[in-house]
């Protein structure tokens, strides 16, 4: 059986300096010594000043505490792509918002900031907030989210989880995960970036009983810190990034070269070309996905459908708003993920192509 995915962390070796420094220090959370160097490495690497980067256990509590921050109101809406891990769902409920569950743009899979007017103006309710999110790391539009929540004055959060690689931080603070089915991760853990600094230190102390350098809760809050040994394994990996992004990039290009895009079969645009990100999701223009599953499965490939058909369909999330859902839905039906990881074979690789376009040619 091929995977869908193995996860890679950085070796022993390379976490053993930084947790010596552990040892050293005695201090093991709190925005210790290596999670506040993490931070700043983290900013370094977008090209941000300091104070843009908080470091959080996971990005779903990230995601929760940007909406609180910005003073997203328990009660409203929460509008955000069906097309999503349920992830984004269960942050808006944490938050004490409701998911809204609207439509992506086909091509793109994500909100569409010239055309969401329309779907919040037939909301079942007041809007509160609004979660674009990254479809499987690709990069959106940072600057017209910017533009769009000051012109609506609306809370808004990234979900940028799967995007290490692609993401150009603007004011809107963006969510990115570093669990361990991630591009780049320390196991559990994540960070939130955002240009405004005073937005970037409220979710801080949202994630630290409400404590902003004082023992005092400032806030509601809860307890969503990274520890000093996901922070050490944090810089590891940043150490090694350039090599596990080449890496990423190596396996992510022999799926290319393998599988000719074509109006019928095509990866996710600059896939492989100018960005990463740990999963590689096909589009079949006229396939049933769940059929092409079936057959890769009967020759050992695991394939998934990371994000099912949509985050509205889970027992958890279907009771929830929505609007109309054509495109979550099309894309639920013609989208499917194939093995990807670091050291996934060239030969593999050959190999899971040619069954791919085999089982075109056998669901026709
Ligand atoms: C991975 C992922 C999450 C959850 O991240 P955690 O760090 O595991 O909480 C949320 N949204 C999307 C789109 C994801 O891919």
């Amino acid at each position: 059986m091929i995977p869908i995915m193995r996860p890679k962390l950085p070796p022993a070796e390379r976490l053993a300096p930084y947790l010596q420094q552990i040892d050293s220090s005695r201090i093991y959370s709190n925005f210790g010594p290596l999670t506040c160097a993490l931070e700043g490495r983290l900013a370094d690497h977008f090209s941000l000043p300091v104070d843009t980067v908080t470091t959080v256990a996971n990005a779903t509590f990230g995601l929760a505490l940007a909406l609180s921050a910005q003073g997203a109101r328990p009660g409203t809406l929460c509008a955000m792509p069906a097309w999503t891990f349920v992830a984004s769902a269960h942050a808006a409920l944490i938050a004490g918002l409701t998911p809204y569950f609207i439509d992506v743009d086909p091509d793109a899979w994500t909100l569409d900031t010239g055309r969401i007017a329309e779907s919040l103006a037939h909301a079942p309710g007041e809007i509160g907030a609004v979660m674009p999110v990254a479809p499987f790391g690709q990069a959106i539009d940072t600057a017209a989210w910017d533009r769009f929540r000051s012109q609506m004055g609306l809370p808004v959060v990234i979900d940028a989880a799967a995007g290490f690689d692609t993401l150009v931080p603007g004011e809107v603070p963006a969510v990115v995960s570093l669990h361990a089915t991630k591009v780049i991760a320390v196991g559990e853990g994540g960070f939130i970036a955002s240009r405004d600094p005073a937005l970037i230190r409220a979710i801080r102390a949202r994630a630290n009983f409400g404590f902003d350098g004082t023992r005092e809760a400032i806030a509601p809050a809860v307890n969503a810190k990274l520890s000093e040994y996901h922070a050490a394994v944090g810089h590891a990996a940043l150490d090694e990034w350039a090599e596990t992004r080449a890496e990423w990039m190596t396996a992510a290009r022999a799926y290319r070269n393998a599988i000719p895009q074509s109006n019928r079969l095509r990866f996710q645009d600059g896939f492989g070309e100018n960005w990463i990100s740990s999963t590689c999701v096909l589009h079949f223009a006229d396939l049933d996905s769940d059929r092409v599953a079936a057959v890769l499965a009967r020759d050992g490939i695991e394939t998934r459908q990371w994000w099912r058909k949509g985050a509205h369909t889970h027992p958890a999330t279907a009771a929830y708003p929505r609007g109309a859902l054509a495109a979550t839905e099309a894309l639920g039906r013609s989208t499917l993920a194939v093995p990807l990881y670091r050291d996934l074979s060239e030969s593999h690789i050959t190999h899971i192509a040619e069954r791919v376009l085999a089982a075109g040619a056998t669901v026709m």
